[in-house]
């Protein structure tokens, strides 16, 4: 089997968006909540309009940490000639779309800007593997899924990735490749 194209997910797969939605949003309203406490793949009935005003906000999304081993393992990828694709859903916000941008210039440098692909529908896009958090994206994916383990998509066939670990994913590409 040889793989050669991947798409991968940013929020919740390269940076850690609910980490910082759930301290921005404890520090606000003095809330306790932690990311693994959300069990479905819906924000509005975990952080109400309130997360939303968080994330909506300009810079938010520009300043999100990246997972470790995240950006090297790209680089990695990048360099020993895989495909890399970035997709994203900006959900449907200019600002996001321009702060997610942002993100991916200044993180990664290396990536042509063509590699990088907002949209709705990423489950629509053709690509050999597809490293993803979103039950929707992988169940319509027709290719090799790789799940990065959360509680709301346990239930996703595919490859999975614990503990945000990126070297595990890097491993596991190559073991594909061979
Ligand atoms: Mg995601």
């Amino acid at each position: 089997m040889i793989i050669i194209k991947l798409l991968i997910d940013m929020d919740e797969v390269i940076c850690d968006f609910l980490g910082e939605l759930c301290r921005r949003y404890n520090q606000l309203t003095g809330a306790e909540i932690y990311p693994e406490q959300l069990k479905q793949y819906d924000l509005t009935s975990f952080v109400g309009e309130i997360g939303k005003s968080i994330f909506l906000r300009p810079d938010f999304f520009s300043e999100l940490k990246a997972f470790p081993h995240a950006v090297e393992t790209l680089k990695k990828l990048y360099i020993e000639g895989y495909h890399l694709i970035v997709a994203t859903d900006a959900k449907g916000d200019s600002h996001v779309a321009a702060d997610k941008k942002n993100w991916i210039k200044r993180h990664l440098p290396f990536l042509p800007s063509t590699n990088f692909i907002i949209s709705s529908e990423k489950h629509l896009l053709d690509g050999d593997l597809f490293f993803d958090d979103s039950p929707d994206v992988l169940n319509w994916f027709s290719g090799i899924k790789v799940v990065m383990d959360r509680p709301y998509n346990k239930e996703v066939k595919g490859y999975r990735i614990f503990n945000n670990d990126w070297l595990q994913f890097y491993s596991l590409v190559k073991s594909l490749t061979k």
